[in-house]
């Protein structure tokens, strides 16, 4: 499976902000952003005005980086959005927000959504009762996910789940952390997505 290989916490500073790719840590004072605020690199202590491009360019990395999705893919969602009734950016950013990887880590099952999707891979989840193995299957609401029986004491799972509450859940969740089991209610409105870019930088990239 490709995935990125650049450190995870240069990843973040060459965004210039927390993108929570490394779970718990992520939380603490060891978070690189926190501890070096200038991107990575020998000029990454110099400071310049960013160009439009630059700045499209930048936004659509840091979408990217988030979800952990590779550009082939992350443009097949952006032109699947494209073709869909409605604002664009908005349908781009749900669809990334329901692919399961997503939202197995939303819901507090894994700590990040690299981490997540590793248990995806394995086989650790049921969608509706069925094992899915797929990251980026898209999730629909009243989607019931579960962590499977045999997979409940797995210390990834035990421990994301223990540290849930620093995270949070979205209102579009319901879960029940008890029974490893959690509902998605509805598809989030852009209000209800936790990531703080302009969305329209990256339709305007994809549109020259
Ligand atoms: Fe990013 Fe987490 Fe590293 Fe901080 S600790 S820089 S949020 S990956």
């Amino acid at each position: 499976m490709a995935r990125y290989t650049e450190a995870k916490c240069r990843q973040c500073r060459r965004e210039g902000e927390k993108l929570f790719l490394k779970g718990n840590r992520c939380y603490t004072d060891k978070c690189g952003v926190d501890r070096r605020k200038y991107p990575p690199g020998q000029h990454g202590q110099r400071s310049g005005k960013m160009s439009d491009y630059g700045l499209q360019l930048r936004t659509k990395q840091n979408v990217k980086r988030t979800y952990s999705v590779l550009e082939r893919q992350f443009r097949k969602y952006f032109y699947e959005a494209e073709k869909r009734k409605g604002v664009t950016g908005d349908i781009l950013l749900q669809f990334l927000e329901l692919r399961l990887d997503n939202i197995v880590y939303r819901m507090g099952f894994a700590a990040s959504r690299s981490q997540a999707r590793q248990l995806v891979g394995h086989k650790h989840f049921i969608v509706n009762g069925k094992v899915v193995n797929i990251p980026s299957f898209r999730v629909k609401p009243d989607d019931v996910i579960e962590v499977r029986e045999k997979s409940r004491s797995i210390p990834a799972i035990t421990e994301s789940i223990e540290s849930m509450e620093q995270r949070g859940t979205p209102e579009w969740i319901e879960v029940d952390a008890s029974a490893f089991k959690g509902k998605v209610l509805n598809v989030p409105s852009r209000e209800e997505i936790p990531v703080s870019v302009q969305e329209q930088l990256i339709v305007e990239l994809y549109s020259k």
